[in-house]
Protein backbone atom coordinates (compact mmCIF):
# COMPACT_ATOMS: atom_id res chain seq x y z
CA UNK A 1 0.00 0.00 0.00
CA UNK A 2 1.58 3.33 -0.52
CA UNK A 3 2.22 6.22 1.72
CA UNK A 4 -0.44 8.35 0.17
CA UNK A 5 -3.46 5.59 0.17
CA UNK A 6 -2.42 5.06 3.42
CA UNK A 7 -2.92 8.65 4.48
CA UNK A 8 -6.17 9.14 2.93
CA UNK A 9 -7.97 6.21 5.49
CA UNK A 10 -9.47 6.84 8.18
CA UNK A 11 -7.08 6.66 11.49
CA UNK A 12 -6.95 3.16 12.83
CA UNK A 13 -7.14 2.07 16.42
CA UNK A 14 -4.21 1.18 18.27
CA UNK A 15 -5.74 -2.03 19.35
CA UNK A 16 -5.39 -3.17 15.75
CA UNK A 17 -1.78 -4.14 16.97
CA UNK A 18 -1.45 -7.88 18.62
CA UNK A 19 1.56 -7.59 19.71
CA UNK A 20 5.13 -6.75 18.22
CA UNK A 21 7.76 -8.06 16.76
CA UNK A 22 11.87 -6.17 16.99
CA UNK A 23 14.26 -7.63 14.50
CA UNK A 24 18.03 -7.40 15.30
CA UNK A 25 20.31 -7.57 12.15
CA UNK A 26 23.76 -8.88 12.04
CA UNK A 27 26.16 -9.48 9.15
CA UNK A 28 29.87 -10.49 10.37
CA UNK A 29 31.36 -12.27 13.13
CA UNK A 30 31.75 -9.13 15.16
CA UNK A 31 28.08 -8.09 14.63
CA UNK A 32 26.97 -11.15 15.56
CA UNK A 33 28.73 -11.10 18.41
CA UNK A 34 27.25 -7.81 19.17
CA UNK A 35 23.51 -9.07 18.66
CA UNK A 36 24.19 -12.32 20.48
CA UNK A 37 25.31 -10.38 23.52
CA UNK A 38 22.63 -8.01 23.12
CA UNK A 39 20.23 -11.36 23.02
CA UNK A 40 20.89 -12.32 26.70
CA UNK A 41 20.38 -8.72 27.69
CA UNK A 42 16.71 -8.56 26.32
CA UNK A 43 15.80 -11.52 27.98
CA UNK A 44 17.49 -10.89 31.17
CA UNK A 45 15.15 -7.50 31.17
CA UNK A 46 12.15 -8.48 29.31
CA UNK A 47 9.86 -10.66 29.36
CA UNK A 48 9.59 -11.63 25.73
CA UNK A 49 9.55 -14.45 23.35
CA UNK A 50 13.42 -14.65 22.03
CA UNK A 51 13.42 -16.44 18.89
CA UNK A 52 15.78 -18.54 16.78
CA UNK A 53 19.31 -17.02 16.06
CA UNK A 54 18.75 -16.87 12.05
CA UNK A 55 22.56 -17.17 10.63
CA UNK A 56 20.60 -17.71 7.13
CA UNK A 57 18.27 -15.16 5.02
CA UNK A 58 14.30 -15.99 6.20
CA UNK A 59 10.95 -14.44 5.09
CA UNK A 60 11.55 -10.96 4.18
CA UNK A 61 14.75 -10.03 5.97
CA UNK A 62 17.87 -8.72 4.05
CA UNK A 63 20.70 -9.97 6.81
CA UNK A 64 20.94 -12.65 9.46
CA UNK A 65 19.02 -11.64 12.29
CA UNK A 66 16.94 -12.72 15.08
CA UNK A 67 13.72 -12.01 16.05
CA UNK A 68 12.66 -10.48 19.74
CA UNK A 69 8.20 -10.92 20.15
CA UNK A 70 6.89 -8.99 22.92
CA UNK A 71 3.41 -7.75 24.33
CA UNK A 72 2.04 -4.05 23.12
CA UNK A 73 2.45 -3.13 27.06
CA UNK A 74 6.35 -3.34 26.58
CA UNK A 75 6.41 -1.25 23.93
CA UNK A 76 6.97 1.91 25.99
CA UNK A 77 10.01 0.45 27.95
CA UNK A 78 11.52 -1.96 25.61
CA UNK A 79 12.27 0.60 21.98
CA UNK A 80 13.43 3.51 24.46
CA UNK A 81 15.88 0.90 26.21
CA UNK A 82 16.95 -1.19 22.51
CA UNK A 83 17.09 3.07 21.09
CA UNK A 84 20.06 3.56 24.25
CA UNK A 85 21.38 -0.24 23.91
CA UNK A 86 21.26 -1.68 20.17
CA UNK A 87 25.00 -1.69 20.09
CA UNK A 88 25.02 -0.36 16.66
CA UNK A 89 22.88 -2.91 15.32
CA UNK A 90 19.98 -2.02 13.09
CA UNK A 91 16.60 -2.89 14.58
CA UNK A 92 13.41 -3.13 13.00
CA UNK A 93 10.25 -2.54 14.95
CA UNK A 94 7.21 -3.59 13.18
CA UNK A 95 3.38 -3.97 15.09
CA UNK A 96 1.23 -7.34 14.10
CA UNK A 97 -2.09 -6.50 12.67
CA UNK A 98 -4.23 -7.92 9.93
CA UNK A 99 -2.02 -7.25 7.53
CA UNK A 100 2.07 -7.91 7.62
CA UNK A 101 2.90 -6.57 4.49
CA UNK A 102 1.89 -3.22 5.29
CA UNK A 103 3.27 -4.45 8.93
CA UNK A 104 7.13 -4.53 7.29
CA UNK A 105 6.56 -2.12 4.81
CA UNK A 106 4.45 1.14 6.12
CA UNK A 107 3.82 0.78 9.99
CA UNK A 108 7.13 -0.57 10.57
CA UNK A 109 10.10 1.83 12.58
CA UNK A 110 13.86 1.29 12.25
CA UNK A 111 16.62 1.96 14.31
CA UNK A 112 19.70 2.05 13.33
CA UNK A 113 20.11 1.39 9.65
CA UNK A 114 17.10 1.09 7.28
CA UNK A 115 17.65 -2.21 5.40
CA UNK A 116 15.79 -3.58 2.59
CA UNK A 117 12.59 -5.76 3.10
CA UNK A 118 12.81 -8.38 0.40
CA UNK A 119 10.59 -11.33 -1.10
CA UNK A 120 7.83 -8.67 -0.49
CA UNK A 121 5.46 -10.96 -2.15
CA UNK A 122 5.18 -13.64 0.68
CA UNK A 123 3.98 -10.89 3.06
CA UNK A 124 0.43 -11.38 3.29
CA UNK A 125 -1.92 -8.53 3.11
CA UNK A 126 -4.87 -10.48 5.27
CA UNK A 127 -3.73 -12.78 7.97
CA UNK A 128 -4.66 -13.57 11.22
CA UNK A 129 -2.89 -11.27 13.32
CA UNK A 130 -0.87 -13.51 16.36
CA UNK A 131 -2.35 -15.19 19.07
CA UNK A 132 -1.00 -14.23 22.85
CA UNK A 133 2.83 -14.58 23.28
CA UNK A 134 4.40 -17.13 25.37
CA UNK A 135 7.38 -15.30 26.66
CA UNK A 136 10.40 -17.81 26.71
CA UNK A 137 12.82 -15.73 29.20
CA UNK A 138 12.90 -14.77 32.71
CA UNK A 139 14.12 -11.23 33.48
CA UNK A 140 16.14 -10.90 36.49
CA UNK A 141 17.29 -7.47 36.02
CA UNK A 142 14.96 -3.64 36.16
CA UNK A 143 16.04 -2.50 32.31
ZN1 LIG B 1 8.45 -9.91 12.41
Amino acid sequence: MPEAEAGAAPPRAIEAIASYHAHVYFEGAEQRAQAMALREEIGRRFSVTLGRVHDRLVGPHARPMYQVAFATDLFARLVPWLMLNRRGLSVLVHPNTANERADHLVHALWLGERLPIVNVEMLRESNEPEGPLAPNTKPEEGA
